[in-house]
């Protein structure tokens, strides 16, 4: 029996499952293994931990989204980011034409960050709703 598999049966045995994955979880274990879907309470109020759990909440939103709330969450959270950004990107690209200089150039980062994070946080969670939706008709 090879180390991962003596490991795996020390794990299954009386271990609680993954809500999400249906992973076996390690006894105490803040975090799941397989998913990195949070398992008790702590994973939402240690500082690290919390941004883990929140990161594993959009993260699940945008990959496997399953209603259209979530997508329309998305649209919302994400929504904000892409106009914020695409403002902003809106006042600061004449500027950076202008002036042309570093600081200048380097203020406009976040911007941009912001307006690719929201419109990529959109289409992905859009085009996964739609393939999901896709996948449960019946095949002709
Ligand atoms: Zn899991």
């Amino acid at each position: 029996m090879s180390e991962a598999e003596e490991e795996s049966d020390g794990i299954l045995e009386g271990a609680d499952l993954c809500l999400c994955c249906l992973e076996p979880v390690r006894p105490g274990a803040s975090l799941c293994n397989g998913c990195g879907a949070p398992q008790d309470f702590i994973a939402g109020t240690l500082p690290f931990l919390q941004v883990l759990a929140e990161g594993f909440v959009y993260h699940r939103a945008v990959q496997t989204p399953r209603s259209w709330w979530s997508v329309a969450g998305i649209w919302v959270i994400f929504g904000q980011l892409a106009i914020g950004g695409g403002v902003f990107l809106w006042w600061w690209i004449p500027m950076a034409l202008e002036y042309r200089d570093f600081g200048t150039t380097v203020r406009g980062v976040p911007f941009l960050a912001h307006a690719v994070i929201g419109v990529v946080g959109i289409v992905c969670t859009t085009v996964n709703y739609a393939v999901y939706r896709r996948s449960l008709r019946p095949s002709s």
